[in-house]
């Protein structure tokens, strides 16, 4: 669901101790002075519950970084939309490219993720993105549109409430970043798929994620179908976190 400003995210994934968290989420709290954004931290589910109670009366929301696609049962290891409720957690992140390359997560399986969180009243952030092969090759536009629309297919009219990230393989976690030009493309290919599937298209934040920092949010945030970010490494560093928010409030 868009938010009515920017929506930055955070993306701590395997990252952090009950000491780190608790030092971070200070100093990000300490350096919050506008709320003309959205921002979500996403933290491992074991320290959820710690991030639930650090962020109380706070203006920065909690995200999970996956979701079961199951709804309860004997899926040992598992952790369930509702689970992620009851500690508050407002978004998860699905498909990222970390689950569908070393967990082999397919198109459906993120679709079927995607559906147990809107379900469960949590708002699924959708990663799509192609890999330098793919796009070595031409393919970038015919990939995410293929993982987004396996998304739309299996939520129906329920796909305007999701978030949408597009974050192309081959900027995650390497300092390569898409050039605004090149982010703004792909945005505006998604905004026209979601804008086919639903008469609320508008409504679907579309999130730009892969080496977003403090020197090139800004930039990248200023292009008009890139309604935020999705951040990794430097959402685990306070100060560059917040001259990212920053960027998201001009
Ligand atoms: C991510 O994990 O979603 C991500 C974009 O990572 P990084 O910002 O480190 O590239």
């Amino acid at each position: 669901m868009r938010a009515s400003g920017k929506l930055m995210v955070g993306n701590w994934k395997m990252n952090g101790s009950l000491a780190a968290n608790a030092s971070l989420v200070a100093d990000i709290l300490a350096g919050i002075d506008n709320v003309s954004f959205q921002a979500v931290v996403c933290a491992p589910f074991v320290y959820l519950s710690q991030l639930q109670s650090l962020l109380v009366g706070s203006t920065v929301a909690l995200g999970s970084q996956d979701v079961s696609m199951h709804e309860a049962g004997a899926f040992t290891g598992e952790v369930s939309a509702s689970m992620l409720r009851d500690f508050g957690v407002r978004y998860a992140i699905v498909g990222h490219s970390e689950r569908r390359q070393y967990h082999g997560e397919t198109d459906v399986l993120v679709a079927s993720k995607a559906q147990r969180a809107l379900a469960a009243g949590i708002t699924p952030i959708v990663c799509v993105g192609e890999s330098l092969a793919e796009r070595e090759a031409g393919q970038t536009e015919a990939v995410v549109k293929r993982q987004l629309a396996a998304v739309i297919h299996a939520n129906g009219h329920c796909i305007s409430e999701i978030v949408v990230a597009y974050e192309p393989v081959w900027a995650i976690g390497t300092g390569r970043t898409a050039t605004p030009e090149m982010a703004q493309q792909v945005h505006a290919v998604l905004r026209s798929q979601l804008q086919a599937a639903t008469a609320h298209a508008e409504r679907v934040s579309i999130l730009y994620g892969g080496s977003m920092n403090a020197a090139n949010a800004a930039d990248l945030l200023a292009q008009p179908d890139v309604d935020g970010g999705l951040i990794g490494g430097a959402a685990l560093k306070a100060p560059d976190f917040l001259s990212m928010l920053k960027a998201a409030s001009c």
